[in-house]
């Protein structure tokens, strides 16, 4: 199952359709272009205006990023709360939006993807928190420049801004430091240095106007953004009418914008990629088929047989698994080996993985299949900023992404994360309302679409400036299945 044994895999795309910048040094990142060979689903083709506005952005991060005489500038000026003048700058001038990164590894990459679309829209340099490892955990994005936040940031207290920060978006248009109504015109208005974007589960409606069209306006000049989100904000930029034009061409398909995104910025270091590909070709590769199962468990809830019995159900029903015969029964010699299975099993608890592996022990399955399962690691409690604990699940992320058939579990951002970059439509387990209510009926459901859902949404219409119900506002925007009142991309 290594790279060797696959010739065919050899010859294709390692540059992914050309998402992929040519000319880095391979040796620091290997799974920069080695991944295009452990994907059986080579994954969707990249649009050509996709792959150009790439090309035009990682000039910019260049021209502009840290160690450039644009950047020495432009943090001087925040140093000393200059806007570089009123209301517009010049075009030239090097505009910046530093993403925060906080709570789990897979709000983290969420929040980076929105964010370096968001960058992209804008042409800002896209800057990334290296708290919570993110320095340990990816490879540089950008070929010849970095996007991690050097130390000096005249902000010192970024990591701490809050839904009550004075500068935050919401709160500067609340108190009428930043108005939107006077027009591009307004001869006097002095723009800030900066605006704090406060856009994770507390955000307020006046936060959430970032995402109407007036409030871009009045926001595009602002030198210095500083975003925190522990979401998907994606699908609220697509409600911008000025993003609009430039997003269909970016994303003639509408459902692979994380697809793309994520398979672009996250390559796992070379720590990391060595979890991943041992256990790939240690336990995976051999196998006919691969199924990835999910099982997110929160806090220190009990062992659930309910749960399991939702995930045979539904792997069973969904013919992702074979059904078991009773016990003593003999599978039939003709159908024995034919095919081969494994089931990688990614959870917080080892509980489920022994069930289910007992269960393909103890008993033949009626198919005559070899069913396999395997499951890398259980922390048993989730952990914040402990190094070997993120490595390990940013691995099984992407392993997941690896697999030829995905369940998750709803409310996930691992899961999500897997989905897209696997280009995967997955089987999503709902949970039941309480832990005391009938089995989920049916157990899973098959998603709408690989994208991530967008769980803080605005609901607000920009236009008639009312409350709305944000999914029926433009044609690729509607609610998540999992989340009901969140949104997503289809
Ligand atoms: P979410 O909370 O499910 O949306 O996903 P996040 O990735 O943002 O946060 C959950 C955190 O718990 C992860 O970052 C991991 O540290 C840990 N975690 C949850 N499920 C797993 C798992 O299956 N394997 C491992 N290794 N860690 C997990």
């Amino acid at each position: 199952g290594s790279i060797l044994q696959w010739p065919a895999a050899a010859a294709r795309d390692k540059l992914l359709g050309g998402l992929l910048a040519d000319g880095l040094d391979e040796g620091s990142c290997h799974s920069r272009y080695q991944s295009a060979m452990y994907r059986r689903n080579a994954g969707r083709e990249p649009s050509p205006h996709l792959v150009s506005k790439l090309r035009r952005h990682e000039e910019l991060q260049r021209r502009c990023g840290p160690g450039t005489a644009a950047y020495s500038d432009a943090v001087e000026r925040l140093r000393s709360g200059k806007s570089g003048g009123i209301v517009s700058p010049p075009e030239a001038e090097c505009r910046y939006l530093v993403s925060i990164s906080y709570r789990g590894i897979g709000n983290r990459i969420l929040a980076a993807a929105s964010a370096f679309l968001y960058a992209m829209l804008t042409d800002r340099v896209l800057l990334v928190d290296p708290s919570n490892e993110m320095d340990e955990l990816f490879c540089e994005p950008f070929p010849g420049t970095t996007w991690l936040l050097p130390p000096g940031f005249p902000l010192a207290n970024y990591t701490s801004f809050s839904v009550d920060t004075a500068e935050s978006y919401g709160n500067m248009v609340k108190n009428k430091v930043i108005r939107t109504d006077a027009g591009d015109a307004a001869p006097t208005a002095q723009l800030p240095a900066f605006a704090y974007i406060h856009l994770d589960h507390t955000s307020t409606v006046e936060d959430k106007f970032f995402f109407c069209d007036e409030d871009q306006r009045a926001i595009r000049n602002i030198p210095w953004l500083v975003m925190r989100t522990d979401s998907y904000i994606v699908p609220g930029l697509f409600l911008v009418t000025g993003f609009q034009d430039e997003l269909d061409m970016l994303f003639p398909e509408t459902d692979t914008v994380f697809h793309h995104l994520g398979r672009y910025l996250f390559h796992p270091t070379n720590h990391v990629w060595g979890l991943v590909t041992r256990y790939y070709d240690a336990y995976l590769a051999t196998a006919q088929q691969r199924v990835g199962i999910q099982v997110r468990v929160f806090g220190s809830q009990p062992e659930s047989p309910k749960l399991l019995d939702q995930i045979t159900t539904c792997t069973q029903k969904e013919k992702l698994l074979p059904e078991v015969i009773a016990a003593g029964g003999v599978a039939s010699a003709a159908a024995r080996r034919q095919s081969s299975k494994a089931v990688l099993v990614t959870s917080l608890k080892s509980w489920y993985y022994e069930k289910i592996k007992s269960m393909y022990w103890e008993h033949a399955t009626a198919t005559g299949e070899a069913v396999s399962v395997h499951q890398p690691s259980h922390e048993e409690y989730q952990r914040f900023g402990a190094r070997s604990h993120d490595g390990k699940a940013w691995a099984e992320i992407y392993l997941l992404s690896l697999t030829d058939a995905l369940v998750t579990s709803g409310w996930s951002t691992f899961g999500y994360v897997a989905q897209g970059l696997g280009g995967l439509t997955p089987w999503v387990m709902h949970k039941p309302a309480n832990d005391t209510a009938a089995a989920a009926d049916p157990p899973c459901r098959r998603d709408v679409s690989m994208e991530p859902c967008f769980h803080a949404p605005p609901f607000y219409d920009c236009r008639l400036k009312r409350g709305a119900d944000t999914g029926k506002i433009v044609p690729h925007v509607r609610h998540c299945d999992d989340v009901q009142w969140g949104l997503k991309l289809v």
